[in-house]
Protein backbone atom coordinates (compact mmCIF):
# COMPACT_ATOMS: atom_id res chain seq x y z
CA UNK A 1 0.00 0.00 0.00
CA UNK A 2 1.19 3.52 -0.97
CA UNK A 3 2.40 5.66 2.05
CA UNK A 4 2.15 9.33 3.07
CA UNK A 5 3.82 10.75 6.24
CA UNK A 6 2.41 13.60 7.51
CA UNK A 7 4.00 15.90 10.19
CA UNK A 8 1.64 16.64 13.01
CA UNK A 9 2.51 20.54 12.88
CA UNK A 10 1.89 23.96 10.87
CA UNK A 11 -1.00 22.71 7.94
CA UNK A 12 -2.19 19.52 10.29
CA UNK A 13 -3.78 21.39 12.37
CA UNK A 14 -6.33 23.44 10.00
CA UNK A 15 -6.04 21.01 7.21
CA UNK A 16 -5.73 17.49 8.61
CA UNK A 17 -9.51 16.58 7.89
CA UNK A 18 -9.12 17.57 4.67
CA UNK A 19 -5.95 15.54 4.22
CA UNK A 20 -8.06 12.64 5.97
CA UNK A 21 -10.42 12.23 3.15
CA UNK A 22 -8.29 12.92 0.14
CA UNK A 23 -5.68 10.37 0.78
CA UNK A 24 -8.10 7.76 2.26
CA UNK A 25 -10.16 7.89 -1.13
CA UNK A 26 -7.09 7.72 -3.03
CA UNK A 27 -6.46 4.21 -0.84
CA UNK A 28 -2.82 5.96 0.45
CA UNK A 29 -2.41 5.00 4.15
CA UNK A 30 -1.80 8.30 6.21
CA UNK A 31 1.32 8.17 8.98
CA UNK A 32 1.13 10.68 11.17
CA UNK A 33 3.64 11.91 13.49
CA UNK A 34 3.24 11.55 17.03
CA UNK A 35 2.10 14.14 19.45
CA UNK A 36 4.54 17.29 19.98
CA UNK A 37 6.99 16.74 23.08
CA UNK A 38 9.84 18.58 24.54
CA UNK A 39 12.32 16.07 22.55
CA UNK A 40 9.84 17.07 19.32
CA UNK A 41 11.32 20.60 20.06
CA UNK A 42 14.73 19.75 20.93
CA UNK A 43 15.23 17.28 17.85
CA UNK A 44 13.92 20.18 15.75
CA UNK A 45 15.99 23.17 17.35
CA UNK A 46 19.43 21.07 16.46
CA UNK A 47 19.01 21.56 12.46
CA UNK A 48 17.59 25.63 12.35
CA UNK A 49 19.21 28.33 14.01
CA UNK A 50 18.32 29.23 16.94
CA UNK A 51 16.46 32.58 15.15
CA UNK A 52 13.90 30.81 13.96
CA UNK A 53 10.42 30.51 15.03
CA UNK A 54 9.33 27.64 17.08
CA UNK A 55 6.34 26.49 14.87
CA UNK A 56 9.43 25.43 12.17
CA UNK A 57 11.57 24.06 14.88
CA UNK A 58 8.63 21.97 15.70
CA UNK A 59 7.64 20.90 12.24
CA UNK A 60 11.24 19.47 11.76
CA UNK A 61 10.85 17.63 15.17
CA UNK A 62 8.10 16.11 13.22
CA UNK A 63 9.64 15.20 10.30
CA UNK A 64 12.62 13.77 12.29
CA UNK A 65 10.10 11.39 14.06
CA UNK A 66 8.75 10.20 10.88
CA UNK A 67 12.16 9.33 9.54
CA UNK A 68 12.60 7.53 12.89
CA UNK A 69 9.64 5.55 12.32
CA UNK A 70 10.97 4.41 9.16
CA UNK A 71 8.32 6.93 6.64
CA UNK A 72 10.29 7.20 3.28
CA UNK A 73 7.51 9.66 1.68
CA UNK A 74 6.82 12.96 3.69
CA UNK A 75 4.11 15.51 2.47
CA UNK A 76 6.19 18.86 3.20
CA UNK A 77 3.87 21.56 0.64
CA UNK A 78 5.02 24.89 -0.45
CA UNK A 79 2.17 27.27 0.39
CA UNK A 80 2.72 30.62 -1.10
CA UNK A 81 -0.29 32.29 -1.44
CA UNK A 82 -3.65 31.55 -0.52
CA UNK A 83 -5.21 34.38 -2.83
CA UNK A 84 -4.31 36.86 -5.25
CA UNK A 85 -1.36 38.87 -3.43
CA UNK A 86 -1.96 37.19 -0.16
CA UNK A 87 1.01 35.77 1.07
CA UNK A 88 2.06 33.58 3.63
CA UNK A 89 5.57 33.95 5.56
CA UNK A 90 8.87 33.03 3.87
CA UNK A 91 9.41 30.45 5.95
CA UNK A 92 5.95 28.28 4.98
CA UNK A 93 6.39 29.25 1.27
CA UNK A 94 10.04 27.51 1.31
CA UNK A 95 9.23 24.83 3.74
CA UNK A 96 10.32 22.11 1.28
CA UNK A 97 13.71 24.25 0.96
CA UNK A 98 14.07 24.52 4.34
CA UNK A 99 13.65 20.62 4.51
CA UNK A 100 16.02 19.83 1.80
CA UNK A 101 19.11 22.00 3.05
CA UNK A 102 18.91 21.19 6.51
CA UNK A 103 17.70 17.12 6.38
CA UNK A 104 20.48 15.16 5.12
CA UNK A 105 18.41 11.57 5.00
CA UNK A 106 17.26 10.04 2.43
CA UNK A 107 13.57 10.38 2.06
CA UNK A 108 11.25 11.68 -1.11
CA UNK A 109 9.31 14.67 -0.22
CA UNK A 110 6.17 15.66 -2.08
CA UNK A 111 6.26 19.05 -2.05
CA UNK A 112 3.30 20.63 -4.40
CA UNK A 113 3.08 24.61 -4.86
CA UNK A 114 -0.40 26.47 -3.99
CA UNK A 115 0.74 30.32 -5.59
CA UNK A 116 -2.82 31.46 -6.46
CA UNK A 117 -0.77 34.72 -7.20
CA UNK A 118 0.88 32.98 -9.85
CA UNK A 119 -2.31 31.32 -10.47
CA UNK A 120 -1.38 27.95 -9.35
CA UNK A 121 -4.51 26.96 -7.43
CA UNK A 122 -5.98 24.37 -5.40
CA UNK A 123 -6.63 21.65 -8.06
CA UNK A 124 -3.32 22.24 -9.28
CA UNK A 125 -1.73 21.19 -5.70
CA UNK A 126 -4.03 18.30 -5.58
CA UNK A 127 -3.50 16.93 -9.14
CA UNK A 128 0.42 17.38 -8.57
CA UNK A 129 0.04 15.52 -5.84
CA UNK A 130 -1.95 12.57 -6.89
CA UNK A 131 0.32 12.50 -10.07
CA UNK A 132 3.20 11.99 -7.53
CA UNK A 133 1.96 8.81 -6.61
CA UNK A 134 1.45 8.16 -10.36
CA UNK A 135 -2.23 8.24 -9.77
CA UNK A 136 -3.58 10.38 -13.16
CA UNK A 137 -7.76 9.20 -12.86
CA UNK A 138 -8.47 12.81 -12.76
CA UNK A 139 -12.25 11.70 -11.76
CA UNK A 140 -10.83 9.78 -9.14
CA UNK A 141 -8.91 12.79 -7.80
CA UNK A 142 -11.56 14.69 -8.12
CA UNK A 143 -13.73 12.50 -5.67
CA UNK A 144 -11.03 12.46 -3.18
CA UNK A 145 -10.93 16.20 -3.50
CA UNK A 146 -14.63 16.03 -3.00
CA UNK A 147 -14.39 13.50 0.46
CA UNK A 148 -11.52 15.99 1.53
CA UNK A 149 -13.93 18.80 1.58
CA UNK A 150 -16.55 16.94 3.09
CA UNK A 151 -14.86 15.78 6.19
CA UNK A 152 -13.27 19.44 6.60
CA UNK A 153 -17.11 20.86 5.89
CA UNK A 154 -17.90 18.40 9.03
CA UNK A 155 -15.33 19.42 10.87
CA UNK A 156 -15.72 23.42 10.92
CA UNK A 157 -19.30 23.24 10.97
CA UNK A 158 -18.80 21.63 13.97
CA UNK A 159 -16.50 23.86 15.65
CA UNK A 160 -18.40 26.70 14.20
CA UNK A 161 -21.50 25.52 16.86
CA UNK A 162 -18.56 25.58 19.80
CA UNK A 163 -17.88 22.21 19.47
CA UNK A 164 -13.73 22.04 21.44
CA UNK A 165 -10.86 21.14 18.59
CA UNK A 166 -10.25 17.25 19.73
CA UNK A 167 -14.21 16.33 19.65
CA UNK A 168 -14.72 18.01 16.39
CA UNK A 169 -11.65 16.46 14.56
CA UNK A 170 -12.31 12.89 16.33
CA UNK A 171 -16.09 13.31 15.42
CA UNK A 172 -15.50 14.27 11.89
CA UNK A 173 -12.96 11.61 11.10
CA UNK A 174 -15.55 9.30 12.23
CA UNK A 175 -17.59 10.53 10.30
CA UNK A 176 -19.98 10.64 12.93
CA UNK A 177 -20.64 14.26 13.63
CA UNK A 178 -21.84 15.57 17.06
CA UNK A 179 -23.66 18.43 18.24
CA UNK A 180 -22.31 20.99 20.86
CA UNK A 181 -24.42 20.44 24.23
CA UNK A 182 -22.43 21.54 26.94
CA UNK A 183 -22.78 25.38 26.54
CA UNK A 184 -22.51 26.91 30.29
CA UNK A 185 -22.49 30.29 31.15
CA UNK A 186 -19.11 31.89 32.09
CA UNK A 187 -18.34 35.17 33.98
CA UNK A 188 -15.76 36.20 31.39
CA UNK A 189 -15.06 35.52 27.70
CA UNK A 190 -11.99 36.17 25.79
CA UNK A 191 -10.70 35.08 22.11
CA UNK A 192 -7.49 34.17 21.22
CA UNK A 193 -5.93 35.36 18.76
CA UNK A 194 -3.26 32.70 16.89
CA UNK A 195 -2.57 30.42 14.41
CA UNK A 196 -3.96 26.94 15.04
CA UNK A 197 -0.47 25.54 14.98
CA UNK A 198 0.36 27.47 18.00
CA UNK A 199 -3.04 27.30 20.03
CA UNK A 200 -4.02 23.53 19.49
CA UNK A 201 -0.74 22.03 19.72
CA UNK A 202 -1.33 21.62 23.23
CA UNK A 203 2.74 21.38 24.28
CA UNK A 204 3.56 24.76 21.99
CA UNK A 205 0.09 26.28 23.52
CA UNK A 206 1.03 25.11 27.05
CA UNK A 207 -2.38 24.09 27.11
CA UNK A 208 -3.74 27.45 26.99
CA UNK A 209 -7.27 27.13 26.18
CA UNK A 210 -7.75 24.15 29.23
CA UNK A 211 -5.55 26.55 31.63
CA UNK A 212 -8.99 29.31 31.02
CA UNK A 213 -11.49 27.13 30.79
CA UNK A 214 -10.07 26.22 34.48
CA UNK A 215 -10.32 29.66 34.90
CA UNK A 216 -14.05 30.18 34.54
CA UNK A 217 -13.27 31.93 31.11
CA UNK A 218 -14.80 31.07 27.79
CA UNK A 219 -12.66 30.88 24.82
CA UNK A 220 -13.14 31.74 21.45
CA UNK A 221 -10.70 30.66 18.11
CA UNK A 222 -10.84 31.08 14.83
CA UNK A 223 -12.28 27.72 14.30
CA UNK A 224 -15.64 29.40 15.67
CA UNK A 225 -15.62 31.89 12.78
CA UNK A 226 -16.54 32.01 9.20
CA UNK A 227 -13.85 32.86 6.60
CA UNK A 228 -16.30 35.19 5.39
CA UNK A 229 -16.79 36.80 8.68
CA UNK A 230 -13.39 37.52 9.19
CA UNK A 231 -12.53 39.33 6.01
CA UNK A 232 -15.60 41.00 6.79
CA UNK A 233 -14.43 42.05 9.57
CA UNK A 234 -10.97 43.15 8.77
CA UNK A 235 -12.65 45.51 6.57
CA UNK A 236 -14.95 46.62 8.51
CA UNK A 237 -11.78 47.71 10.50
CA UNK A 238 -10.72 49.45 7.20
CA UNK A 239 -7.94 47.19 6.94
CA UNK A 240 -6.83 44.97 4.05
CA UNK A 241 -6.01 41.30 4.03
CA UNK A 242 -1.73 40.68 2.81
CA UNK A 243 -1.04 37.37 5.33
CA UNK A 244 -2.58 34.12 4.25
CA UNK A 245 -3.11 33.51 7.96
CA UNK A 246 -4.87 37.17 8.50
CA UNK A 247 -8.47 35.68 8.55
CA UNK A 248 -7.39 33.15 11.64
CA UNK A 249 -5.71 36.34 13.54
CA UNK A 250 -6.67 39.94 12.40
CA UNK A 251 -10.70 38.62 11.29
CA UNK A 252 -10.84 36.48 14.60
CA UNK A 253 -10.15 39.06 16.78
CA UNK A 254 -12.00 41.87 14.45
CA UNK A 255 -15.64 39.92 14.37
CA UNK A 256 -15.10 39.59 18.04
CA UNK A 257 -14.47 43.14 19.06
CA UNK A 258 -16.98 44.71 16.77
CA UNK A 259 -19.49 42.21 18.02
CA UNK A 260 -18.60 43.53 21.61
CA UNK A 261 -19.48 39.94 23.51
CA UNK A 262 -15.58 39.10 24.48
CA UNK A 263 -13.96 40.47 27.48
CA UNK A 264 -10.30 40.86 26.54
CA UNK A 265 -7.96 39.55 23.40
CA UNK A 266 -5.12 37.13 24.18
CA UNK A 267 -2.64 36.81 21.27
CA UNK A 268 -0.16 33.92 21.44
CA UNK A 269 2.47 34.66 19.00
CA UNK A 270 5.87 32.61 18.25
CA UNK A 271 9.07 35.01 19.49
CA UNK A 272 10.71 36.65 16.47
CA UNK A 273 7.73 35.94 14.08
CA UNK A 274 7.02 39.41 11.42
CA UNK A 275 3.91 38.67 10.55
CA UNK A 276 2.32 37.90 13.48
CA UNK A 277 3.56 41.21 15.32
CA UNK A 278 2.40 43.13 12.52
CA UNK A 279 -1.01 41.67 12.95
CA UNK A 280 -0.76 41.75 16.72
CA UNK A 281 0.07 46.00 16.29
CA UNK A 282 -2.84 46.25 14.13
CA UNK A 283 -5.37 45.19 16.58
CA UNK A 284 -3.89 46.29 19.19
CA UNK A 285 -4.01 49.89 17.91
CA UNK A 286 -7.89 49.12 17.07
CA UNK A 287 -8.09 47.49 20.91
CA UNK A 288 -7.29 50.77 21.99
CA UNK A 289 -9.21 52.98 20.00
CA UNK A 290 -12.20 50.55 21.23
CA UNK A 291 -10.87 49.88 25.10
CA UNK A 292 -10.77 46.00 24.74
CA UNK A 293 -7.83 44.66 26.94
CA UNK A 294 -5.30 42.74 24.90
CA UNK A 295 -2.24 40.64 26.02
CA UNK A 296 0.09 39.65 23.69
CA UNK A 297 1.74 36.27 25.11
CA UNK A 298 4.98 34.99 22.84
CA UNK A 299 6.32 31.66 22.80
CA UNK A 300 9.29 29.65 21.98
CA UNK A 301 11.58 26.75 23.05
CA UNK A 302 12.38 28.51 26.64
CA UNK A 303 9.07 29.53 27.80
CA UNK A 304 8.25 27.94 31.26
CA UNK A 305 4.77 26.96 32.39
CA UNK A 306 5.02 29.16 35.80
CA UNK A 307 5.59 32.50 34.24
CA UNK A 308 3.30 31.96 31.18
CA UNK A 309 -0.02 30.69 34.37
CA UNK A 310 0.90 33.95 36.18
CA UNK A 311 0.29 36.18 33.20
CA UNK A 312 -2.31 34.97 32.43
CA UNK A 313 -4.11 35.28 35.92
CA UNK A 314 -3.05 38.58 36.25
CA UNK A 315 -4.71 38.85 32.98
CA UNK A 316 -7.89 37.24 34.06
CA UNK A 317 -8.29 39.06 37.32
CA UNK A 318 -7.75 42.58 35.68
CA UNK A 319 -11.07 41.27 33.52
CA UNK A 320 -12.76 40.23 36.52
CA UNK A 321 -12.19 43.55 37.95
CA UNK A 322 -12.76 45.53 35.17
CA UNK A 323 -16.16 44.29 35.02
CA UNK A 324 -16.92 43.94 38.77
CA UNK A 325 -16.24 47.48 38.42
CA UNK A 326 -18.89 48.37 36.06
CA UNK A 327 -21.46 46.37 37.71
CA UNK A 328 -20.74 47.25 40.83
CA UNK A 329 -19.26 50.80 41.54
CA UNK A 330 -21.57 52.61 38.31
CA UNK A 331 -25.22 51.38 39.22
CA UNK A 332 -26.20 54.22 36.39
CA UNK A 333 -24.55 52.24 34.04
CA UNK A 334 -25.23 48.98 34.75
CA UNK A 335 -28.17 48.83 32.43
CA UNK A 336 -26.74 50.40 29.30
CA UNK A 337 -24.24 48.16 30.05
CA UNK A 338 -26.00 44.53 29.93
CA UNK A 339 -27.45 46.19 26.83
CA UNK A 340 -24.82 47.00 24.96
CA UNK A 341 -22.29 43.56 26.08
CA UNK A 342 -25.87 41.22 25.70
CA UNK A 343 -25.25 40.55 28.96
CA UNK A 344 -27.97 38.23 30.78
CA UNK A 345 -28.70 37.67 34.25
CA UNK A 346 -27.01 34.29 34.84
CA UNK A 347 -23.67 35.91 33.57
CA UNK A 348 -24.30 39.07 35.97
CA UNK A 349 -24.38 36.75 39.47
CA UNK A 350 -21.29 35.03 38.60
CA UNK A 351 -19.36 38.22 37.71
CA UNK A 352 -20.60 39.63 41.25
CA UNK A 353 -20.15 36.55 42.66
CA UNK A 354 -16.32 35.48 41.78
S1 LIG B 1 3.88 32.88 10.32
FE1 LIG B 1 5.31 33.30 11.96
S2 LIG B 1 5.13 31.56 13.35
FE2 LIG B 1 4.25 30.96 11.40
S3 LIG B 1 5.91 29.94 10.33
FE3 LIG B 1 5.90 32.10 9.68
S4 LIG B 1 7.35 33.13 11.03
FE4 LIG B 1 6.82 31.14 11.95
Amino acid sequence: MKKIGIPRAISYYNNYPFYFGFFNKLGIEIILSDKTTTKTINDGCKYVVSDTCLPIKVYVGHLCNLLDKGCDTIFVPSIQSTGFKINNCSKIRGLPEIIRNIINKPFKMIEPTLDKTEGIGFYDFWYSVANDFEIYDKKLIKSAINEGWKIYNDFHNMTLKGVSYNKALKAALKRKPIEHNDDIIKPLSVVIMGHGYNLFDERISLNIIKKLEKMDVKVFTSLNVTPKEALESIKELGEVQYWANELELTGTSAYYMLKGEIDGIIALSAFGCGPDSLMVDEIAHHCKKAEVPLIHLTIDEQTGEAGFITRLEAFVDMLLRKKRNILTKKPIKIKEYIQNKNIDNIKKEKILAS
